[in-house]
């Protein structure tokens, strides 16, 4: 497959509100992932309506403002879930790299409110279910960075 990497512009105008939005995620953000060092999840949680968000933003739904940090589990419950590879259809071959499928999972971590994704090891395609119960898998030496969520196991 090939891959082009080019930039795409999209007409008309960006309110400002937008941007001062995007430098708060990314302050929220950056609190998340530093707690990640020391195997914590900070979730935010909101004064006006209780959702905790993990990842952390700074408007609720609720238009309410989150601003209670809160530690979350790591554990939690598959949502969706979907699986990559050619294997899954019958009569094509696998052309990956490595022939086994990935499980992409999306999880709703305890004490959240909100979904977050990430890959599901230790398990086979046809075990994974909505519903099913995992644990975050961290790394041996986590550190802050998104990559520290990447795996996931069933409980
Ligand atoms: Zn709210």
């Amino acid at each position: 497959m090939e891959y082009k990497n080019e930039t795409v512009s999209i007409e008309g105008g960006w309110p400002m509100e937008h941007w001062q939005w995007k430098f708060e995620s990314l302050a929220l953000i950056r609190k998340t992932l530093e707690a990640l060092r020391e195997k914590k999840l900070l979730g935010l949680k909101c004064p006006g309506c209780g959702l905790v968000y993990f990842m952390p933003k700074p408007y609720c739904r609720c238009l309410s403002i989150p601003d209670e940090w809160v530690e979350v589990k790591d554990t939690g419950t598959v949502t969706t879930y979907t699986f990559t590879g050619a294997w899954a259809y019958e009569g094509i071959a696998d052309e990956g790299p490595a022939g086994t499928p990935l499980i992409i999972v999306g999880i709703v971590l305890d004490g959240t409110d909100t979904m977050t994704v990430c890959t599901l090891s230790d398990a086979k395609p046809e075990d994974v279910s909505v519903g099913m119960r995992i644990r975050l898998q961290w790394p041996e030496n986590p550190e802050g960075k998104l990559e520290d969520l990447a795996y996931c196991v069933p409980l």
